[in-house]
This record gives C-alpha cells, sequence and structure tokens, in this order.
C-alpha cells in the first residue's frame, strides 16, 4: 500500500492500473478511521481491482463555529486501518493540494440539502459536492463508496452524479456499530465516559421507531414521538431534530408507508451525533 500526497502522484498511478486494464475504487475519508470506513473499503476491495482512500479533513464543508481545527487526525492509525481491509492506495493531499491560491469554483444544490443537516449546517453539502467532485475527477473511479452512517450525504452524492452525469456507480454501504448500538463515528471520541454511556439510547430509540412502524404503526408523527420520547430519557441528549422524510426525495412525509428515512441529530454536550434507519419499499 503507498501513500501520496499530491494529485499528480495519484493520477499517475491511477493511469498505469488503467493501462493494465483494471478497475479502481474510491472511498472518500476523513481519516481517523473505524470499522465504518474498513467496511466502505471492504466493499470496494470486492468489487474493484484496486482501492483508492482519500483521507483529507475537508475545511469547506465545516461551519465558522464547528470542529474543522479539532477533528482527530492520525495518520499513522488511519494507514494501519487501511492496510487491515486492503486499500492499495492513501490519498492524504494537504489543504493547499487541494484549494490552491485563487480557488473560487464549488458545486451545490437546490434540493436535499435544505433539511436535515442541512438546516444548521448551511455551508456543509457545498463542501462535501465540492471535494467529491473534485476527488471524483482526481481519481476517476469506476465505483465510489458511501456510508448510509450519513444517509443525506448518500442521497446527495447520488443525485450529484446522475445530475452532473458524473461517470461511475455510488455504492451505499450500511451503518456499522458498537456492540452496544451506537453508530461507530470519529465523533464518538470526543464523548467523555457519562455522555459515551447515554449516546446509545439513539440506536435504541430508533429500533422503537422502527418497530412501531413494523406492527402497523403508519403516522410518522406517531413515530417521530415515540423516538424523541426515547432519546429524551437520556439527561443530556439536547435533540437538534427527529426527522422522518420520503427517501427519494428527503421532503417530509406525514405517512410510513413508502421508502423513509428516519434520522436523528442530537447533541451530547458539545458533541454533534447522527444516526438513522432506512425501509426501502418498491
Ligand atoms: P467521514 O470520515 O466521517 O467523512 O466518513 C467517510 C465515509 O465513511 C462516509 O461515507 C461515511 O458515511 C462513512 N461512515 C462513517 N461512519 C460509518 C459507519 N459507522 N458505518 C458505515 N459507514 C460509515
Amino acid at each position: 500500500m503507498k501513500i501520496v500526497t499530491t494529485i499528480k502522484e495519484v493520477r499517475e498511478q491511477v493511469a498505469q492500473w488503467r493501462a493494465e486494464g483494471l478497475t479502481v475504487g474510491l472511498v472518500p475519508t476523513m481519516g481517523y478511521l473505524h470499522e465504518g470506513h474498513q467496511s466502505l473499503m471492504q466493499h470496494s476491495v470486492h468489487d474493484n481491482d484496486r482501492t483508492v482512500v482519500s483521507d483529507f479533513v475537508n475545511p469547506t464543508q465545516f461551519g465558522p463555529d464547528e470542529d474543522y481545527e479539532s477533528y482527530p487526525r492520525d495518520i499513522q492509525h488511519d494507514a494501519k486501518k487501511c492496510d487491515e481491509a486492503g486499500a492499495d492506495l492513501i490519498f492524504l493531499p494537504s489543504v493547499e493540494e487541494m484549494y490552491p491560491g485563487g480557488f473560487c469554483s464549488f458545486v451545490d444544490m437546490n434540493g436535499l440539502t435544505k433539511g436535515l443537516c442541512g438546516a444548521s449546517r448551511p455551508i456543509h453539502f457545498r463542501g462535501v459536492c465540492t471535494v467529491v467532485t473534485k476527488l471524483f475527477n482526481i481519481v476517476q473511479p469506476d465505483r465510489a463508496y458511501f456510508g448510509q452512517k450519513d444517509a443525506q450525504q448518500l442521497s446527495v452524492i447520488r443525485r450529484m452524479a446522475t445530475d452532473l452525469n458524473q461517470n461511475l456507480k455510488i455504492i451505499g454501504v450500511p451503518i456499522v456499530r458498537e456492540e452496544d448500538g451506537l453508530a461507530k463515528s470519529s465523533r464518538n471520541t470526543y464523548l467523555t465516559p457519562e455522555l459515551r454511556a447515554e449516546a446509545p439510547v439513539l440506536n435504541r430509540a430508533l429500533q422503537k421507531g422502527k418497530a412501531a412502524i413494523e406492527a402497523g404503526e403508519t403516522s410518522s408523527e406517531i413515530v417521530r414521538q415515540i423516538i424523541t420520547d426515547e432519546i429524551n430519557t437520556a439527561p443530556n441528549a439536547d435533540i437538534e431534530y427527529v426527522e422522518i422524510v420520503d427517501w427519494n426525495n428527503l421532503e417530509p412525509t406525514p405517512s410510513t408507508e413508502g421508502s423513509i428515512l428516519a434520522a436523528v441529530a442530537v447533541r451530547f454536550g458539545t458533541t454533534r451525533l447522527i444516526d438513522n434507519f432506512i425501509i426501502e419499499r418498491d
């Protein structure tokens, strides 16, 4: 496995693979890798001859009061995780490599990004769409892998790839969880032991909501209330949103009968955690 820091080196390596007739998968990450990221890599290794992991804390997707500076970084740890999962190349660019002086072009979207996380993070998806488009252009992969953990991001990227004729397949990968159900996240490391003990309430609450739907509940409002009440049993949980939306367009839906995304964002102290479940129906 190689680690490179320049766009030129990535292009040269990928060109060599292409000349050998090999397929390429891309796993975009912000590093501090865990088993969730490794699951994306394993899917890519399974589907493609070669796998590129990008490891870049992208400044344009963080708001001014967010955790860009404090976001955890550890390249030794990341290299080990990539190696274990069978990745072939880590792209570890500097901010200057990705955003040289004079940079002023962005990819943005009108739909899909206003609600859910977009409501409190107004520039987030513009930053995500821009960096992901740049990575697609740099690597030109056959497939790119995104976690369902960030369900709105997965939906946004799928839409962007379709709308802009980006010539690759977008693959969604299920959420990987800790043994107690908490969705794995680089941000879990911010939690104090007390808050970490409370955080599994998110998955418990979502499971309760899902069970209600499976038992026949069709009112989104009632399911939303079930999820909200359960989260509120945790003394330090500060709910940002509990939403049930149509999985096809991320618009709020009164009924749980179609394909739906149930998504939550909750603060524990200063740490903002997200989780969700999706029910897909024809
Ligand atoms: P991040 O490094 O947090 O930007 O995440 C990089 C990619 O890994 C995104 O596509 C995430 O959705 C995905 N990911 C992060 N955590 C998990 C998880 N627990 N399970 C599955 N995918 C995940």
